[in-house]
């Protein structure tokens, strides 16, 4: 039988649930939808100048909830037509709606 010392067994990934673990951080807490794509797909930026990287899904269900903010200009045209497209058809904070 073998046993690391490191830490006490039972104590390692608490802090957050497998699920949450893995999404980009343009995922809102609230929000349960998976990831579509690289989570580094493109970045937002609010308009107090904040940036917020993420995966073309979540960009785009977090941007209607962003005053102010827009795709960063570096982000190729392709992937910022299909966040504002997607924008288009959500209203802010979707998930609070269940969508
Ligand atoms: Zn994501």
């Amino acid at each position: 039988m073998e046993r690391t010392t490191s830490a006490p067994p039972g104590t390692r990934h608490r802090t957050a649930p497998p699920a949450a673990r893995h999404r980009c951080p343009a995922a809102a807490a609230a929000d349960p939808t998976p990831c579509d794509g690289p989570p580094d797909t493109a970045t937002l930026v609010d308009r107090h100048g904040r940036e917020t990287a993420g995966c073309v899904h979540h960009c785009a269900r977090l941007l209607p909830g962003l005053d102010g903010a827009r795709v960063h200009p570096f982000v190729p045209a392709a992937q910022a037509l299909e966040i504002y497209l997607r924008a288009g058809e959500l209203p802010p904070f979707a998930w609070e709606i269940g969508r």
